[in-house]
């Protein structure tokens, strides 16, 4: 399954963020997804249980923030959900955007002590 492999991907790099600082205890992984990226945000705290069943990571709660596909217009700077909008300004019905957020998948934070 793809979203259970992202969840390891995630888990690695936590890992290796834990070695680092010498860290006892993950409280909280932050992760920031992008309406537009490949993984899927319901999918992601699905499959998660499973990934850290058993691990160190076991009572690590998981926080997923959804960033908005958003476009700006190239016509009247209008803002818009390119999504919402099926990529057409609700302003000016221009069809020329630029993307300004929706693709990120980012570990935004990881709480620990
Ligand atoms: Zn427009």
């Amino acid at each position: 399954m793809h979203e259970l492999g992202i969840v390891y991907e995630v888990i690695k790099v936590v890992d290796s963020f834990v070695e680092e600082n010498n860290l006892a205890k993950v409280d909280r992984i932050v992760l920031e997804i992008g309406q537009l990226s490949q993984a899927i945000p319901r999918f992601i705290e699905n499959c998660y249980p499973a990934a850290v069943s058993e691990t160190a990571y076991e009572n690590t709660k998981l926080e997923i923030i959804s960033l908005p596909a958003n476009g700006k217009c190239k016509l009247c700077n209008e803002v818009y959900n390119i999504v919402d909008h099926r990529k057409i300004c609700p302003k000016c019905n221009g069809e020329d955007f630029t993307l300004i957020s929706g693709q990120e998948f980012n570990i935004k934070e990881i709480v620990a002590y």
